[in-house]
């Protein structure tokens, strides 16, 4: 199965795609993960990509293409993969049907999390995740074990874009250019809505019975 998990910042994309992972069988594919891993390498395309996610701005969809090309043809995404901040734009969209269409697959199901400006930015401030295995975490709602170490002993930290100023910058960009995807889809008859309000059991089985008979 191929999934997008869609929504704005902080809608909860990223925690739910990795209980997502165990209960599908196929692996999320996270594209601002895969950005801020070359970031933190140092290369010259991680330091590109950071011009433009320091300041809450979406990257362009040339460079992104390649990097989640190089990730979809790894055999764990062979049979399908859950699909966490790709697209982001129209233009993605075509291009992710595209290469799906030249393996044979195409986008199943689309479920747009819906969530509030407010609970956003909320759960964005409050946000840490684990510089090793990279859990997440809310600090009140799923909070870590220990103030700043993650179950498996790892560092916790606040991602550079998670400030209220660049989470607003984030959504503008979320409005603008990512929205316009969900009547992209709905063209195609695959669009699930589900509520992103409430706690991570009651999103997951949401999201569960949302995709049930999708196969
Ligand atoms: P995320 O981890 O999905 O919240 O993404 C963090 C940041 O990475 C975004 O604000 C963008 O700057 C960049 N980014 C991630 N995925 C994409 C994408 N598909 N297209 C453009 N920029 C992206």
């Amino acid at each position: 199965m191929d999934l997008i998990l869609f929504g704005p910042p902080g809608a909860g994309k990223g925690t739910q795609a990795q209980r997502l992972i165990d209960i599908l069988e196929i692996p999320q594919i996270s594209t601002g993960d895969l950005m801020r891993a070359e970031r933190k390498s140092g290369s010259a395309l991680g330091k590109e990509f950071d011009e433009f996610m320091s300041k809450g701005l979406l990257v362009p969809d040339e460079l992104v293409l390649r990097l989640f090309q190089q990730r979809l043809d790894q055999e764990d995404a062979k049979k399908g993969a859950i699909f966490d901040g790709y697209p982001r734009t129209v233009p993605q969209a075509e291009s992710l049907d595209g290469v799906l269409a030249e393996r044979d697959r195409k986008v199943d199901v689309v479920v747009s999390i819906e969530v509030g400006l407010d609970e956003m930015i909320e759960r964005i401030v409050h946000r840490r995740s684990c510089e090793a295995c990279g859990q997440i975490y809310h600090l009140r709602y799923n909070p870590p074990p220990r103030a700043d170490a993650c179950s498996c002993d790892g560092k916790l930290v606040q991602r550079k874009d998670d400030t209220e100023e660049v989470v607003r910058k984030r959504y503008d960009e979320y409005l603008q250019k990512t929205a316009p995807i969900v009547d992209h889809y709905k063209k195609k008859d695959v669009v699930k809505a589900v509520d992103g309000v409430g706690t991570l059991d009651e999103v997951t089985d949401r999201i569960k019975q949302a995709i049930g008979g999708v196969s």
